[in-house]
């Protein structure tokens, strides 16, 4: 992948999460590493829309937080980024957002069950962040998030929001749409009450392993981003 491409893959999930209930008016930013430079990122800028990015408004930033490159200014929040990407060389991409239903799910503390075929992508793999309600502007903040991940693809920032470490930008879009979407079905069936037995540990097993699948997770990220653009 060339950085231009990184780029325009960068502006087209920010359109996608913002169509899929991950906005919150500027709040929320995504970033990727760029493509040959793993020590730097590409980010979605302060005081815009996830759908506002543009190729002239992306920031650049590097593991210490620090803008390198890039006019606009650089969300406060780079920290669950940059300490994200320190510790973890498998992920590519970030994201932090404040879904409604996750949100509801985080601030309940309770674990994410296997009621649904997206919920069973985080059943037994979510970490929780529970030091504080602020925003994440210290480089110690965004460590206590980056440790709260651990191995996980998803951290539950209690009464917040969420972070996800992505494989790669489709993985960490699609995780990130499937962890709203199995939140909102637990939210429906705790307000109903008394839900059926869950299925047994290898059945679930089975199904994680095939909606992880990177191929899987870039067909629905490029469904989506066909969509978006048709809808525009
Ligand atoms: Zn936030």
């Amino acid at each position: 992948m060339t950085p231009t491409e990184a780029k325009q893959k960068l502006i087209d999930a920010g359109l996608v999460l913002e169509a899929e209930g991950h906005h919150d008016m500027t709040r929320g930013h995504i970033s990727v590493r760029v493509p040959g430079k793993p020590e730097l990122f590409y980010m979605k800028p302060h005081s815009y829309g996830f759908d506002e990015m543009t190729m002239d408004n992306l920031v650049t930033c590097n593991l210490e937080g620090e803008k390198v490159e890039g006019t606009a200014p650089r969300h406060s929040e780079v920290f669950i980024h940059s300490e994200i990407f320190k510790v973890r060389p498998d992920i590519t991409s970030v994201i932090h957002s404040h879904p409604d239903h996750a949100v509801a799910v985080s601030t309940l503390g309770r674990p994410i069950r296997a009621w649904s075929q997206p919920s069973a992508l985080f059943v037994d793999r979510l970490g929780w962040f529970t030091e504080t309600i602020d925003l994440i502007r210290r480089k110690d903040q965004g460590a206590g998030v980056a440790k709260a991940l651990g191995p996980h693809s998803v951290v539950m920032m209690k009464s917040h929001g969420i972070a996800i470490a992505g494989r790669t930008i489709e993985d960490a879009v699609v995780t990130g749409i499937m962890l709203e979407n199995a939140c909102r079905i637990q939210l429906l069936i705790e307000s109903a009450g008394h839900p059926l037995k869950e299925f047994p540990p290898d059945d679930i097993a089975l199904l994680q392993d095939k909606i992880t699948r990177l191929d899987q997770m870039a067909v629905n990220f490029e469904y989506l981003r066909r969509k978006v653009k048709r809808v525009r």
